[in-house]
């Protein structure tokens, strides 16, 4: 099973993509972490990424087109039982890139999961989030800080780091471009029948058992 995980920045996308790949061994394909990986290793895709990523803009249809790519031509790399697109994909283009990616490889999508939320929570989320430099584990400044001050609860690290695209006038111009050429996407998938909604407002765990009703379903 093939699912996209839609909703804008701060929606949780990340989250419930993380608790299907351990709960139903799924694999995430997320573009956002693939970038940035790219950015720390300054590749030449990450060189061309960086300065568009601070500044909350999409980088080109293409590049992430490739990535995607790239990934699926290594099923070795995979033993899950499907995959979930997290970020991906932002645009039309992509859309339909990503059609054309599977359809190549004899894969289809099953279901498109918007999570939806209220855009004025998404920038106190997003601008007081942090994670665990060494395991991953999230945090946020006003909602979930760790039991024990400045120690990691899962792995003890007093390292930890945020993301330099999560500060409040970047979050706007995220905001401003999943409003301008993302969220337009959805009648392309609703016209295939393959739009699911979930409430994502509520707790993470309900969130998380809304979307694992729908690909039972
Ligand atoms: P979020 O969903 O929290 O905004 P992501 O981690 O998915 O963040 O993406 C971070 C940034 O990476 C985006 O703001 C954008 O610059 C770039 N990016 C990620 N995925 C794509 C994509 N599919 N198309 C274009 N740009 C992308
Ligand atoms: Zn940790």
């Amino acid at each position: 099973m093939n699912i996209i995980l839609l909703g804008p920045p701060g929606a949780g996308k990340g989250t419930q993509a993380q608790r299907l790949t351990s709960r139903r061994s799924m694999v995430q394909l997320s573009t956002g972490d693939m970038l940035r990986e790219a950015v720390k290793a300054a590749s030449p895709v990450g060189l061309r990424a960086k300065a568009i990523m601070e500044a909350g803009e999409l980088v080109p249809d293409e590049v992430v087109d490739e990535l995607i790519g790239n990934r699926l031509d290594q099923p070795e790399r995979y033993s899950g039982s499907g995959f979930i697109f997290d970020g991906y994909p932002r645009t039309e283009a992509q859309a339909k890139s990503l059609d054309r990616l599977l359809g190549d490889r004899g894969m289809k999508l099953d279901y498109v999961v918007e999570i939806e939320v209220d855009e004025e929570a998404l920038v106190d989320r997003i601008t007081g989030r942090f994670t665990c430099a060494k395991c991953g584990a999230g945090y946020h400044d006003r909602y979930k800080l760790p039991k024990v001050p400045e120690l990691c609860d899962v792995c003890g690290s007093d390292q930890f780091k945020r993301r330099p695209d999560d500060n409040e006038q970047t979050v706007r111009t995220r905001l401003a471009e999943y409003r301008a050429k993302t969220a337009p996407i959805l009648p392309y998938y609703e016209a295939k029948g393959l739009v699911r909604r979930v409430d994502g407002m509520a707790p993470m765990d309900e969130v998380g058992a809304s979307i694992e009703a729908i690909l039972d379903s």
